[in-house]
């Protein structure tokens, strides 16, 4: 079986600057830890789903048009990447829409997938998938189900099915989390694949196997090569800002040597594809469905129950 093989793509510095209010134009980081990316796919022969930030895509579009061309699957990461709870549903609409249009006009290829920047989509905000749908998406992956399950929303361990107020559907492929100790972290990607034991990401392949459900590998684009992030971050930068700056990138260089040598190791053990392939896969498949009761801004009941 196929799991799905996602990557944000997205740059670092200039998303870290914008943060902190200082303008800064797209760097070399967001295309040369892409093409490594796709290097490092052309040499396994695996296609990924790239969640793509548009405005990093508009001032980068080479590198943008070759994820198409080597044959991966261009998805939106949203115009601002700002968190779910940040926009309003009309904001939200507008932030994807600008973001769906400009990957579209880039790639040539319709763009029907969404992740949330930070999987930072709530129960609260579950007007989204309406919006989604609107915006002519098929799929989202937007959310952690451990944050859900905080939240009292028991929500199925693998892609369910949404079943929205306007009687429409879309298929979610949510992320997993778990905690280790005071650590939690989601399965698999990240700094659970970076620093966590090797032993957590085979056990939890095991157990997707053994359940017949789809994986999803989720790595940031500058996560996986050995880079130094600080480095491209412009000069003259207030010392306070440096500092701040530093501490983040040094969360993120951790363990990322051995991102690669990780994601070798799982792509001979196992099968991936897009997230378009893995849902093509399941179709036919009974997935679980989950009922979603809400409109507008309104804090909805969500009940969950199985095909
Ligand atoms: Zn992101």
């Amino acid at each position: 079986m196929r799991h799905a093989f996602t990557v944000d793509a997205e740059d670092w510095p200039q998303l870290m600057c914008s943060y902190l209010g200082h303008e800064m134009e797209v760097s070399e980081q967001f295309s040369t830890s892409i093409a490594k990316v796709l290097e490092m796919l052309d040499r396994h022969d695996t296609r990924a789903t790239f969640f793509v930030v548009a405005p990093h895509a508009e001032q980068r579009p080479e590198i943008v048009r070759e994820i198409v061309e080597r044959g991966h699957e261009v998805a939106s990461h949203g115009e601002a990447h700002a968190k779910m709870h940040t926009f309003s549903p009309k904001g939200f609409r507008e932030d994807l829409r600008r973001s769906i249009d400009s990957l579209q006009d880039i790639t040539g290829e319709r763009i029907r997938g969404f992740r949330a920047p930070f999987f930072s989509m709530m129960p609260e905000q579950c007007w989204a998938w309406e919006v989604m749908l609107d915006c002519g998406l098929e799929y989202d992956s937007s959310l952690t189900t451990l944050l859900w399950q905080n939240e009292g929303v028991a929500l199925p361990d693998g892609p369910f099915v949404c079943e929205l107020p306007s009687g429409r559907e879309i298929i979610e492929m949510p992320a997993l989390a778990q905690r280790f100790g005071p650590v939690t972290g989601r399965l698999i990607g990240g700094r659970t694949l970076r620093v966590l034991p090797a032993g957590i990401t085979r056990s939890h392949m095991r157990d997707r196997e053994a359940e017949g459900l789809p994986a999803m590998l989720y790595v940031h684009s500058y996560e996986v090569t050995p880079d130094r992030l600080m480095r491209y971050l412009p000069s003259g930068l207030p010392a306070s800002d440096r500092v701040k700056l530093l501490i983040s990138a040094k969360a993120f260089e951790i363990g990322m040597g051995r991102m690669t040598r990780a994601i070798e190791s799982l792509r001979h053990r196992h099968a991936w594809g897009t997230v378009r392939d893995v849902i093509e896969d399941l179709r036919g498949a009974a997935l679980p469905r989950v009922k979603v009761r809400c409109s507008g801004e309104i804090i909805p009941p969500v009940d969950t129950e199985r095909a």
